[in-house]
């Protein structure tokens, strides 16, 4: 069977993670069979889908590489198909119009949410005719369950006693969603309908609606929804359940794609994937029945594993595409050659982007204060007078290297036996105002000498004044 997969997102909002991860599984599903992935917006709901959102979609699977193999196909664009089948269904009388506003007497006395069928076998008076109508289903009497084998959950069985006769045109025209993914999923010769578990009771209406419009049954597949960490729906106000906001905090698209697979799919107790290896590893029996819940920690290990292992130059591509496009305006105290130096120093501990790029600006930024526990800690007497020599020692290095700094800062140590630690921390504290971070003759060489030297006086006046 030749696999094609969709993925069909209503453009009412932001694409939430929980999203995204339902459309990896079926690319990753569509690239294992070799078979293809397609995108459908579901737009019918004019009101609430805006073009933005549409957009802002497209764009991420961009920026995910998980481009559509097919052109895009805009649900709304397809309403008079929708509504020719719906006409062939009312002539060969699988559906049928009904006139009742519902009221409460139009509902099943014994179960109120369900209608009561008035119209289902009425002969229509002219009289009727002028009203609105909706059109609805006949729910076949002959049968008295639909079930079908999720991919996913196995067996799932539903009684028909849970369905009405539902509808499946509203009174201004328009078909409702049951009907057109069924419509649009016949049409795009889907064979899998990979979807988020919160479909799982649309499915026996939609199969229903397979068998009345003659089309062959696709296989289904509902996978769990994010949970939060305390075991609810992963909300929409958890920053990090945009994957707009994701990619403004700086995921890469290859950590997120790796997190969120991760997420209720497993391949032994490996974490960190490449794509190809996604693709060949993954399947759907190996997709876990229950939720999985949401781990912004592991999301940031993910995330930083990627970013460690990119150059700086691609890091700083991304930081401008996706973070803060005018990043490198915003620096005064570094040339572009140190701020590369920096972010492939600070590369090694960055959970997002968004990190390197404040970590940088405040290192920037001389210090305006330096942190009080720290100068309590390691400004002892005698460490200005040491300061003070240490400087005077560094203002002779002609070349100035990480070895020759280096060099300077452990024969002075040795010279006046003290530990290199009683030096360095005050030296740390001088230039970015507190004692951790990066190795500091590291961070004396690519500050340069000349912003050191600033940045040393600046501390030294600073002491001078405080004795
Ligand atoms: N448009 C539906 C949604 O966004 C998805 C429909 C489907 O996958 O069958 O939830």
């Amino acid at each position: 069977m030749q696999v094609r997969v969709r993925f069909a997102p209503s453009p009412t909002g932001k694409l939430h993670i929980g999203g995204l991860r339902v459309a990896i599984f079926n690319w990753l599903f569509a690239r294992h069979f070799q078979g293809s992935f397609l995108l459908r917006i579901e737009d019918t709901d004019l009101e609430r889908s805006k073009q933005e959102h549409t957009d802002s979609i497209l764009k991420t699977f961009k920026w995910i590489d998980m481009n559509p193999d097919e052109s895009v196909v805009i649900q709304s664009s397809r309403i008079e198909e929708h509504k020719q089948l719906i006409d062939k269904l009312l002539q060969q009388d699988k559906v049928y119009k009904c006139f009742c506003a519902i009221k409460r007497e139009d509902l099943d006395s014994e179960n109120y949410s369900k209608y009561n069928r008035k119209c289902r076998d009425k002969v229509f008076e002219q009289d009727d005719l002028n009203k609105s109508f909706v059109i609805r289903f006949k729910l076949p009497d002959n049968i008295n369950e639909v079930s079908f084998d999720d991919l996913i959950h196995g067996k799932i069985t539903f009684n028909l006693d849970q369905l009405d006769d539902f509808i499946i045109a509203r009174s201004d025209g328009a078909p409702m969603y049951n009907f057109v993914v069924v419509a649009d999923d016949a049409y795009m010769k889907i064979s899998h309908v990979i979807r988020g578990e919160d479909h799982i009771s649309n499915t026996p209406k939609q199969i229903l609606l397979y068998k009345a419009l003659d089309y062959n049954l696709p296989k289904f597949a509902h996978v769990p929804l994010i949970l939060d960490p305390m075991g609810g729906k992963l909300s929409k106000r958890n920053s990090a359940s945009s994957v707009e906001e994701c990619i403004k905090m700086g995921y890469l698209p290859d950590a997120l794609f790796n997190y969120l697979v991760r997420l209720g799919w497993s391949h032994g107790d490996q974490e960190i994937f490449t794509r190809d290896e996604l693709i060949k590893y993954f399947s759907l029996d190996h997709v876990g029945k229950s939720g999985a819940a949401f781990d912004i920690e592991k999301m940031q290990w993910v995330n930083n594993q990627y970013i460690s292992k990119k150059t700086a130059i691609d890091l700083l591509r991304l930081i401008q595409e996706d973070v803060e496009p005018d990043f490198l305006k915003q620096f005064s105290s570094f040339n572009y050659d140190q701020i590369i130096e920096l972010i492939d120093v600070y590369k090694e501990r960055a959970v997002t982007l968004q990190f390197i790029c404040q970590s940088l600006k405040t290192l920037d930024q001389i210090p305006k204060s330096y942190s009080e526990q720290a100068i309590m800690e390691w400004i002892k007497p005698g460490t200005l007078d040491y300061l003070k020599n240490l400087i005077n020692e560094l203002e002779l290095v002609q070349d100035w290297t990480e070895n020759n700094i280096s060099d300077i800062f452990k024969q002075f140590c040795k010279k006046n036996s003290i530990k290199i630690s009683d030096l360095a921390q005050p030296v740390r504290l001088a230039l970015i105002g507190e004692t951790s971070g990066i190795g500091v003759f590291k961070l004396l060489f690519i500050f340069s000498k000349e912003e050191s030297m600033k940045r040393l006086y600046k501390f030294l006046e600073f002491l001078n004044n405080k004795v």
